[in-house]
């Protein structure tokens, strides 16, 4: 069974979801209902799109739903992981159907046509997540090693060998590292 269309846009918005609130400075770039606008309008193009705009309540929603995402990531085992996932899945009505849209052929969606924001990002990016972790394994997903950052990440490098969010954390610890090589060289 192909699920394949839900493996880049969808793992990109689940990781870039959870990573909408900084865990360790506190900063959260959902602040308005607007924000969640401009968080689901980054990813265009064949996607379906949520019924309404959303709303204050609907913020409050996905805040919570961004909760729930980061714990997948955080789960202490595949096990824990997927009854987290599964929970999401259920709770948004993610439910399949046959989708015949532009020139792709058949295949399947699990978000619903028209609905909250909260149920349609909930679908898209858990059934993003699904996907990577049923076809990459629960050891892709990651939370940064910096000292200074817990964003999220999947890995998808060929021999899983992620330990940062982005080149930017990998960069800094390097030299961390690296300085503090050279300090005990020293002494
Ligand atoms: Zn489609
Ligand atoms: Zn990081």
């Amino acid at each position: 069974m192909d699920f394949s269309h839900y493996s880049d846009d969808p793992v990109s918005m689940a990781v870039d979801l959870v990573n909408t609130l900084d865990v360790v400075s506190g900063e959260d770039r959902l602040r308005h209902p607007d924000d969640v606008i401009d968080f689901i309008s980054q990813y265009e193009d064949g996607w379906c799109r949520p019924g309404r705009q959303p709303e204050e309540r609907d913020l409050h929603e996905v805040r919570a739903l961004r909760a729930r995402m980061r714990e997948v990531f955080t789960a202490p085992d595949a096990t824990a992981a997927a009854e987290q996932l599964n929970g999401v899945l259920a709770d948004v009505g993610a439910k399949p159907r046959v989708s015949v849209h532009g020139t792709a052929p058949p295949h399947l969606h699990f978000e619903p046509e028209t609905d909250s924001p909260v149920r349609w990002l909930g679908a898209v990016a858990g059934m993003g997540l699904a996907v990577a972790i049923i076809e990459g394994g629960f050891e892709r997903l990651g939370v940064c090693g910096s000292s200074t950052c817990d964003d999220v990440f999947v890995d998808t490098s060929r021999n899983r060998s992620r330990h940062h969010c982005s080149d930017t954390c990998t960069t800094r610890e390097n030299v961390a590292a690296y300085r503090r090589r050279k300090r005990s060289a020293e002494d």
